[in-house]
């Protein structure tokens, strides 16, 4: 099959003809229609996250079509495959719930092979029905700017004025739940950034604005998506008392020390850590029955380089998808 390989951190993905994966004992054989192209790809390429399997096919938003193998979907069934690819099972956080925090956890596009290539092997215990109003490239984003946005959101807890900082993929979703949910939005950017400031108006935010000076009133969660720990201390001092500093996103800058008064009033920061499959399971069907719009930029397979470098310049509109039954150029 042709895929996208990553051979070693700190350089390109090359295309490359690679051996076609076959599935094992419960996994399920796919063809990949579409990939979220997610900042977890980009951290792991530019080697912030220090141990993915190698090589390795990256991806971990894969919208695909079941071809073979498993028991649970039908041949032809159109199957999302997100980042959590397997958890242990038996240890005190998989038997709490809490399988997202499993030390054994295997990762999609990490730890096994992802959806940057035309064919990819998942457990089918770990993969999603596809809500069927959304096309392949509107579904992949779902899988982990959405479904990790939707739980943070609801790690949030009852918050009416919720911050979102950063506002890319996963942001841009998450908006338009918590307004769904009759919540305010306040979406963080850089400064100057008129554009995504617009974006995020359309998609139902009160206010847009430079998130490290932060809305002209008091807000009772942020949730940080930009991997910039200074949003931190930042998003700390805008937040009310009993107040959320939600850290998103996989890896992130150093946080600049603050005064312990910053925090003071019972504040909480906290990351959050991966997904389990309730999560998927209750964020999809929130998807079903509350629309989401998906604002998606297509590339094909072949320019997953480029897709990575729209994500770490920080120039893309929403969410980046690959096409993986179109290479482009080859
Ligand atoms: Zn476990
Ligand atoms: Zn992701």
């Amino acid at each position: 099959m042709h895929a996208m390989v990553l051979g070693a951190q700190r350089t390109p993905l090359r295309a490359a003809e690679i051996a076609d994966p076959e599935p094992g004992a419960g996994q399920i054989l796919l063809r990949v229609r579409a990939c979220g192209v997610c900042r977890t790809d980009l951290h792991i390429v530019d080697g912030d996250l220090a141990q993915p399997k190698l090589p390795l096919v990256p991806g971990h938003q894969i919208v695909g079509e079941v071809v073979d193998g498993g028991e649970r979907f039908e041949s032809g069934a159109r199957v999302g495959v997100p980042w959590l690819g397997w958890s242990c099972g038996e240890c005190r956080f998989c038997l709490a719930g809490q399988e997202n925090l499993c030390d054994l956890a295997r990762f999609t596009g990490y730890d096994l092979d992802g959806g940057y290539a035309e064919l990819a092997v998942a457990d089918e215990r770990f993969c999603f029905s596809i809500p069927a109003d959304y096309p392949d490239e509107q579904a992949a984003p779902l899988l982990c700017a959405g479904l990790i946005g939707y739980r943070s959101l609801r790690l949030a807890g009852d918050a009416e004025r919720i911050g979102l900082y950063g506002f890319g993929a996963s942001a841009h979703i998450v908006c338009q739940v918590a307004v769904a949910q009759g919540r305010r939005v306040f979406a963080g950017t850089r400064a100057g950034d008129a554009e995504t400031q617009e974006f995020a108006r359309s998609l139902g935010a009160t206010w847009a604005g430079d998130a490290l000076a932060g809305p002209p009133e008091e807000l009772d969660a942020v949730i940080v998506f930009a991997p910039a720990g200074e949003l931190v201390p930042a998003a700390l001092r805008q937040i009310s008392k009993g107040g959320s500093v939600i850290c998103a996103g996989i890896h992130m800058s150093d946080i600049p020390t603050f005064p312990y008064e910053w925090l003071w009033g019972e504040r909480v920061i906290r990351s959050i850590a991966n997904l389990t499959r309730a999560d998927g399971e209750e964020f999809l069907a929130h998807a079903r029955t509350n629309p989401v719009r998906i604002e998606v930029e297509t590339f094909p397979l072949d320019a997953a380089n480029v897709a990575l470098a729209r994500l770490r310049g920080g120039t893309l509109r929403g969410a980046a998808v690959l096409l993986c039954d179109a290479t482009g150029e080859r």
